[in-house]
């Protein structure tokens, strides 16, 4: 049996085959096309900087617990404008500065009453 070699157009159609094969969602192993951002079976992002932590829910947990570490994932985003990233920023600004005069406030009332204890115990 003689098999004829693929001409230039078959082998490209059978390299975009291929390729299609290979593109796979990372979470439920389902085809995805090229150009999705999201899984179509299970809706997992397909990008990066796209994911739970790049969107206003993340940041927002991010700011609470890490403060001003969350402008990383902010500015990382792919999902959120410039205006929404540059509100975002002045917000995590104002609520770090409170946290750090809170902070603050509380080093200074330890420090006071340490300071009350030491020289009543003396
Ligand atoms: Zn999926």
């Amino acid at each position: 049996m003689n098999i004829a070699p693929m001409t230039p157009q078959e082998e490209r159609l059978m390299q975009q085959v291929l390729k299609q094969q290979s593109l796979r969602c990372k979470r439920c192993k389902q085809p995805v096309e090229e150009l999705d951002c999201y899984c179509r079976h299970c809706g997992k992002p397909l990008r990066p900087f796209m994911g739970f932590w790049y969107d206003h829910g993340g940041i927002l947990l991010c700011t609470l617990i890490a403060g001003p570490v969350s402008l990383l994932p902010l500015w990382l985003s792919r999902k959120l404008s410039i205006t929404v990233k540059c509100a975002w920023s002045v917000g995590i600004g104002l609520f770090s500065a409170y946290l750090l005069y809170m902070l603050y406030q509380s080093y200074l009332l330890v420090s006071q009453t340490f300071s009350a204890v030491l020289s009543s115990a003396i």
